[in-house]
């Protein structure tokens, strides 16, 4: 069995002596007996890909052509929030990249802030600082150092555990679950091929705001430790076989993985998967390189909600080695 993954095949853990477990070997087992591959697409290129057709451009999202709506913009086929600038589609319009789908990214980022902010993603304006409420002074920033502003009487944002080497950083965040989905399902509609467009059609028209549904959204989120382990993101389409040995599995599966994150989500809605209602729905694991070495923290969540919530807690470790502490402290009402 071949996967993968940019350049690491299984023969390059055999030929390193890396002893690949067999809850790995599994995970690959249970995914390649019940779906196939249909789209990869990695943006550690040195070229910038655009996916599509240049002429008699129409965008895929709203349904117009160029003669409606316009084209100038290079379009992100995956977000550029999140490290991308290599890959782009011609079929998304100014209008619905400018809008709507800023809107959506706008709550992932909201979302992800902290996260980001530790594991150095490279997002639209750098790698983001992290303040807990805009007009805090408390304020973490990752360039060479890590650096942490901290006033007393603001909420601690970072608790240094020296003993355990670990660095813990809280937060809290403010967002609407369905549309941090949204950015997700944004870019799963990207890079499905177009022969595949009308299997998902409800899910274009849910991200949309055409059709709404009540149902759960559910999305796997890993996080990995290491420095980069994903790099830049790269991400995966898996269609369910006809001939499988699990039954009740959705028709589409997306991945994206990048620094030190994974989701996972399926393409909801599908009239192909009318005969998973009511049924236990298996909800199969993507496995990644890192996966073979490390068990990442995994959390399902359920991100279909339209209600906002406010000022989530939620934080992220990071573990250290060796370090250097320098004390910067000022006091602000000398000055
Ligand atoms: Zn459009």
């Amino acid at each position: 069995m071949t996967i993968f993954y940019r350049y690491i095949s299984f023969d390059y853990f055999i030929m390193n002596n890396i002893i690949i477990p067999q809850r790995f070997r599994l995970m690959c087992n249970n995914l390649y007996e019940n779906y196939d591959c249909i789209v990869k697409y990695d943006t550690d290129i040195e070229n910038k890909h655009f996916i599509g057709n240049k002429e008699n451009r129409s965008c895929r999202f709203c349904n117009r052509n160029q003669r409606e709506t316009k084209f100038r913009k290079e379009a992100h086929a995956i977000s550029n929030l999140i490290g991308n600038n290599r890959l782009f589609s011609y079929y998304e319009c100014d209008e619905c990249n400018g809008v709507l789908f800023t809107q959506f990214e706008s709550h992932f980022s909201n979302y992800m802030r902290l996260r980001h902010c530790v594991s150095q993603i490279h997002g639209k304006n750098g790698i983001p600082s992290y303040k807990n409420r805009v007009e805090d002074f408390s304020r973490i920033d990752i360039k060479d150092m890590i650096s942490v502003a901290q006033k007393e009487d603001e909420d601690a944002i970072v608790n240094f555990d020296r003993e355990r080497h670990i660095i813990h950083f809280s937060g809290k965040r403010t967002y609407k679950p369905s549309m941090v989905y949204k950015c997700l399902l944004k870019m799963a509609l990207t890079i499905i091929p177009e022969e595949e467009l009308p299997n998902v059609q409800n899910a274009m028209d849910y991200l949309m705001g055409r059709k709404k549904y009540m149902c759960k959204l559910p999305v796997l989120y890993r996080q990995y430790g290491g420095i980069h382990p994903f790099g830049k993101p790269i991400c995966f389409l898996y269609k369910r076989k006809e001939k499988r040995i699990k039954e009740n599995v959705p028709q589409y599966l997306f991945m994206i993985a990048y620094g030190n994150f994974v989701f996972q989500l399926y393409i909801p809605f599908c009239d192909n998967d009318k005969f998973l209602q009511g049924k236990d729905c298996n909800f199969i694991f993507i496995p990644t390189p890192e996966d073979i070495t490390q068990i990442p923290i995994k959390e399902l969540l359920d991100l279909s909600s339209d209600d906002r919530v406010e000022k989530e807690e939620y934080g992220i470790d990071f573990s250290f080695g060796s370090y250097e502490e320098k004390d910067l402290t000022i006091n602000i009402n000398d000055k």
